[in-house]
């Protein structure tokens, strides 16, 4: 999906925010990196998905409550900080050309760290590949970051945290949130399904919930703060499992979130098929404030594949899963993820896949090529797909959906949506936000301030991507 119009605001949120703002809670310990302006600076730059971007948020939290501050490039930067993603090995691949990029910045004193998956998955051995990397550390091991930090400035050159056995989540003081209208917050992390394709379970861990009571906390918080939109993550979401004795339910906890005051808006994603149960599609009914969208991904059409994919469910279960949302009493948008190519995926299974496109209609899906991947199963599998035909089959699935959008935005042509507006173009009068169902609308409007706010917009015409619009006043 694509992104709306960009802008620059960023905002602290936690326990100490306020004071956090005019003063560091921590002074830093030691000499910080860097010999001249870039003293006690860092730049941080993030690949992936969004809980890579959220947890960026929370390691810059915990940079800036040690008092350093966050610049725009890596050069005026004491501490260069790469949060890093190896879902694909074009993502993985990217890091180690940006590390090229950045050898030399070492020389002027400054501290290169390397974070999440590609740090989780090459280890050690990234201090062989690029060794002016200082730090090495899987998102598994955030929550010793302090103590990671302090050993670099106390002049350690070989620092690491890559254990991911460990069974805490991780939980800050203060989050630096890039989007001061929508908040992410994790209350899953890592995997405990085994799809035979993804490098997840081996470099976020196992899976850990958050209690209950502290996500809730943390929403209360976040509300007081003026956020109106929490999105809540997970790499399955909908496995979330209550640690704390009153072991709420994914669902109870959906409709908990959507009453704390201030709150208008609850998202969640990714949900896994095998774990999307009725009483969340009743919690949608009930309660407007969640909205009205579903990404469950699907990854195959064929129920061969999905075997060999070990995704837990067959085709005709998924598509019961999708009966179901569709049974609800509100309209639900569903998207998807898909990957084209897995090995052994033969041209009738490939053509299931098309085929579930046309009967479910997905609003929207994200497709890749199969990417193989260091250490999961499926780097063994026989018949692997040629490149060519990969991208022949993925060229194939976008044309197919992006007709089956054109059709979807057609129908919405006429109707009045609620927009949360969170981007202002540089072209006068036009704005950007996200409709309930996460349609990007673009939309002209007179009024001279409108981040932040929910709007009603009446869609005149429509992209296969977004949609266009004028505000209602
Ligand atoms: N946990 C989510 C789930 O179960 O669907 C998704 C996690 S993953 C970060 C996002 C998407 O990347 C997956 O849904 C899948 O489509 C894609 N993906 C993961 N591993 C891949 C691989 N080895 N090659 C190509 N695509 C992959
Ligand atoms: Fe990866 Fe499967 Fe876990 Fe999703 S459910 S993160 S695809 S192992």
């Amino acid at each position: 999906m694509s992104k709306p119009f960009d802008f620059e605001i960023g905002k602290l949120t936690g326990p100490e925010t306020h004071s956090a703002q005019k003063t560091a809670l921590y002074p830093l310990t030691a000499d910080a990196f860097g010999r001249g302006p870039e003293r006690g600076t860092f730049f941080l730059e993030t690949f992936g998905c969004q809980m890579n971007d959220h947890d960026s948020e929370k390691v810059a939290g915990v940079l800036l409550a040690r008092g350093y501050r966050q610049v725009e490039t890596p050069e005026a930067a004491g501490l260069i900080l790469y949060n890093t993603c190896s879902i694909r090995e074009k993502a993985a691949q990217k890091v180690f050309s940006r590390l090229g990029e950045y050898r030399a910045k070492q020389c002027e004193g400054r501290i290169i760290g390397v974070l999440g998956c590609v740090a989780q998955q090459e280890g050690e051995d990234i201090f062989e590949r690029a060794p002016w990397v200082s730090l090495v550390c899987g998102s598994a091991s955030y929550r010793k970051l302090p103590e990671m930090l302090a050993e670099l400035e106390a002049g350690n050159h070989r620092v690491t945290g890559l254990a991911t056995d460990t069974d805490e989540t991780f939980e800050t003081e203060m989050t630096r949130r890039d989007n001061p209208f929508r908040a992410y917050l994790t209350i899953i992390e890592g995997c405990d399904k085994a799809c035979t394709y993804c490098v997840v379970p081996y470099t976020r861990g196992p899976e850990r919930s958050r209690a209950s009571d502290s996500i809730l906390r943390e929403v209360r918080q976040l509300a007081e703060f003026g956020y109106s939109e929490i999105q809540l993550l997970g790499q399955t979401v909908n496995s979330y499992k209550d640690p704390t004795p009153r072991k709420m339910r994914f669902a109870e906890l959906l409709l908990a979130v959507a009453d704390v005051p201030g709150i208008r808006r609850v998202r969640f994603t990714t949900s896994h098929p095998s774990d999307f149960t009725q009483d969340i599609v009743r919690a949608m009914e009930v309660q407007p404030k969640i909205c009205e969208h579903v990404h469950l991904p699907v990854q195959s059409g064929s129920t061969k594949v999905l075997r060999a994919m070990q995704r837990t469910y067959t085709r005709e279960e998924y598509l019961e899963k999708i009966a179901m949302i569709r049974s609800a009493s509100r309209p639900i948008a569903i998207t998807t993820d898909i990957i084209v190519g897995f090995p052994g995926e033969s041209g009738p299974d490939f053509r299931e896949t098309l085929s579930l496109l046309d009967e479910v209609k997905y609003d929207s899906l994200f497709s890749f090529k199969y990417s193989p991947r260091p250490n999961t199963p499926s780097l063994k599998m026989a018949d692997a797909i040629p490149e060519e035909e990969k991208s022949h089959r993925l060229a194939l699935l976008q044309d197919q959906q992006r007709e089956i959008q054109k059709a979807h935005h057609a129908r919405v042509i006429g109707g009045t949506y609620e927009v949360l507006v969170s981007g202002k173009s540089r072209r006068e009068n036009q704005w950007s936000g996200y409709t309930s169902s996460y349609r990007l609308a673009n939309f002209s409007s007179p009024a001279k301030e409108l981040l932040g706010s929910y709007v009603q917009v009446r869609v005149t015409g429509a992209t296969p991507n977004s949609l266009v619009g004028e505000h209602v006043v």
